[in-house]
């Protein structure tokens, strides 16, 4: 290939958080190259979990820790100061739809700057692996196809973790306007989940002052943890835990916690201690603890993990407590239509409890994006799938792949020009959804596809003569 020839582009499937950020990178890391953003709603930069108009739909951390770019952490907060008035502080918890409009504007101030980053609204739905000349080809649902030197998949957070239930049909989607506005007066719902999205849902629907009782189901019960801020106290030194050894890692961790709690502290200044080494732990974790950890304690980190703001915490524990939300803790076990609705049974936990049946007129879908990427019925893919371009884990949390963010295939050999980034990063991270950990990765990314690149054609500059 000739020095002078222009470069292929890099193509980015998706615009939401992570393909954002990873194509701000890249155009900062590669101003020569040109890059497509392929985003296929109308605005790129938002993606899912910031796309909602609702005013009252929440973010879950503090605007001070919601800074896109780990070296400027007051990045998001000035942009808030300046959107909503400088009366915005680092503790506040700020409406998600500001967050998305941050994110486009951070993806304008980038553009602006480099004219080879473009976004394209259109709709991949098939990555062809490159030919002979090392080109692959993305194929768009119109029928045209891009070519590329590499592609990025960052998809992002798709179909539900119940939608391959036999129940499924029966659901709507939660956070859906359309979906909440079916609800009628003194109709009764029931949510599956109860994390994040079925707080969202359930505020959704009492906003709108229409359910009569909203029942909401999940295995554990569990609700997310109020957030609050850390103690002054040093976070405590996790070091020491072991990194192949479940059993003995939970109880080190929860005797940090009582030590914390007893100095004065506080559960969370642990959590946040263990934040960083959490990749670490999850792959030196044998099969078996994996699975364990799974199965039993999951549920308890999830909720931990993720919290919501206090005063959230607060309205939900008071639906709760007026009886406006019953929390069940059990999986449902067959759904037959009674007279008004769906007529659902609901097993225990406890296997010996007898099943109880609960009769509602619409039941939500709260169980927040799947993770077993087999599941997701979007057509890349499940193209990238059946090409053998992708592989789920064998714990079905997101797509194998290697440290420097390559797909494995199904041949078990990591890709020389398809990349991943986002939720599916889970499958070797365990935590890779919050803005903490992508901010990270799609940096990251960034400096492999480069590498990546200047290996390809040592000669081709990058950058700017
Ligand atoms: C509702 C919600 C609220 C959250 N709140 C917080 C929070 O407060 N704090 C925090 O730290 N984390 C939060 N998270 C977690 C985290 O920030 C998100 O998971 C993160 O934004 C993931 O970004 P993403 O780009 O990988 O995925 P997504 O946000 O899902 O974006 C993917 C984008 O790709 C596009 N796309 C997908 N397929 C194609 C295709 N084939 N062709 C073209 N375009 C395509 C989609 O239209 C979408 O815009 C939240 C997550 C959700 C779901």
């Amino acid at each position: 290939m000739h020095m002078t020839e222009p470069h292929l582009p890099i193509v980015i499937i998706g615009g939401g958080f992570s393909g954002t950020l990873s194509a701000i990178h890249l155009s900062r890391r590669l101003p020569n190259v040109p890059i497509i953003l392929l985003e296929e709603s109308s605005t790129a930069g938002p993606g899912l979990a910031y796309r909602s108009s609702d005013p009252s739909a929440w973010l879950n951390v503090p605007a001070g820790k919601m800074s896109a770019f780990p070296d400027k952490p007051d990045h998001f907060l000035r942009y808030a100061q300046i959107a909503l008035g400088e009366g915005v502080v680092p503790d506040d918890f700020l409406p998600r739809r500001i967050y998305g409009h941050y994110l486009a504007n951070c993806l304008r101030e980038e553009q602006e700057k480099n004219p080879l980053l473009r976004v394209d609204h259109r709709r991949a739905i098939d990555v062809i692996s490159p030919d002979s000349t090392g080109t692959a080809r993305v194929v768009l649902k119109d029928h045209h196809t891009i070519d590329a030197s590499l592609v990025v998949l960052a998809s992002g957070n798709q179909g539900s973790a119940f939608s391959s239930s036999i129940w499924a049909s029966h659901t709507l989607p939660a956070r859906d306007p359309e979906a909440i506005a079916k609800v009628k007066a003194d109709q009764s719902v029931l949510i599956v989940g109860s994390g994040l999205t079925m707080i969202d849902t359930v505020l959704d629907l009492h906003r709108r002052g229409d359910a009569k009782t909203i029942h909401a189901i999940s295995r554990n019960g569990l609700l997310p943890q109020p957030y609050a801020h850390p103690s002054k106290l040093e976070l405590p030194d996790l070091d020491h835990l072991p990194d192949s050894n479940l059993r003995k890692t939970v109880r080190l961790f929860r005797q940090a916690i009582d030590r914390q709690i007893a100095k004065g502290g506080d559960w969370r200044d642990v959590f946040a201690a263990i934040r960083s080494s959490t990749p670490s732990l999850w792959q030196e974790l044998s099969f078996k603890d994996r699975t364990k950890f799974l199965r039993f304690l999951s549920p308890f980190w999830e909720v931990h993990r993720h919290q919501c703001p206090p005063e959230i915490h607060e309205k939900v524990r008071h639906l709760i407590a007026t009886g406006k939300l019953i929390l069940h803790r059990g999986t449902i076990v067959t759904v037959e239509r009674g007279e008004k609705g769906p007529r659902m049974g609901l097993a225990a936990r406890n296997r010996n409890a007898p099943t109880r049946w609960l009769e509602v007129d619409h039941i939500f879908d709260a169980t927040g994006p799947a993770r077993d990427i087999q599941s997701i019925r979007h057509p890349l893919i499940q193209n990238a799938l059946r090409r053998g371009f992708l592989k789920p884990d064998t714990h079905r949390l997101g797509a194998e792949t290697s440290a420097d963010y390559r797909a494995i295939g199904r041949d078990g050999k990591p890709a020389s020009w398809l990349f991943v980034v986002g939720p599916m990063l889970r499958a070797r991270y365990y935590e890779a959804t919050a803005v903490h950990e992508l901010r990270l990765h799609t940096a990251a990314l960034a400096t492999r596809v480069e590498a990546e690149l200047r290996i390809r054609d040592p000669e081709k500059p990058m950058q700017p003569a």
